[in-house]
């Protein structure tokens, strides 16, 4: 699929429209998802265009990859729900329609903040 540039988190990326900002460095943006499905339900994105876990896995940079990847526990640890002080949680990425994703922007979920269930409903 095409990377449309008229994606909500493209968006929010170029600072279009807010959010609620958890993170940002020069890989990653993060911020708290805007219907939180758990007590905390993270959304981090790379800064690249991709439109999903496969477009990144084959066109990313291996910078953009360790970016990513690291930003998740960075992430994690602001919010006080990695491994490091004995918390946990799911990190998540949909990918397209057969797997229930609706922004076509990569993105990984992180819920935590509370025993967050079964893996798939
Ligand atoms: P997907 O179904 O694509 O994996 O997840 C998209 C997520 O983006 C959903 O959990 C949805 O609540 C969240 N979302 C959609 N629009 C916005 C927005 O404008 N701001 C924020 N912070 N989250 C959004």
């Amino acid at each position: 699929m095409k990377y449309n540039e008229n994606n909500i988190f493209a968006k929010i990326l170029r600072k279009e429209i807010p959010c609620d900002l958890i993170y940002e460095d020069e890989f990653v943006l993060s911020f708290h998802d805007i219907n939180p499905q758990k007590k905390i339900h993270a959304l981090i994105i790379p800064k690249g265009k991709y439109v999903d876990l496969d477009d990144f896995s084959l066109n990313a940079s291996s910078e953009e990859m360790v970016g990513l990847i690291k930003g998740i526990n960075i992430v994690a640890k602001k919010l006080g729900i990695s491994t490091e002080v004995g918390k946990g949680y799911r990190a998540l990425t949909n990918i397209n329609e057969d797997g229930g994703q609706e922004v076509p922007h990569l993105h990984f979920h992180l819920f935590g903040g509370e025993k967050v269930g079964k893996m798939v409903v």
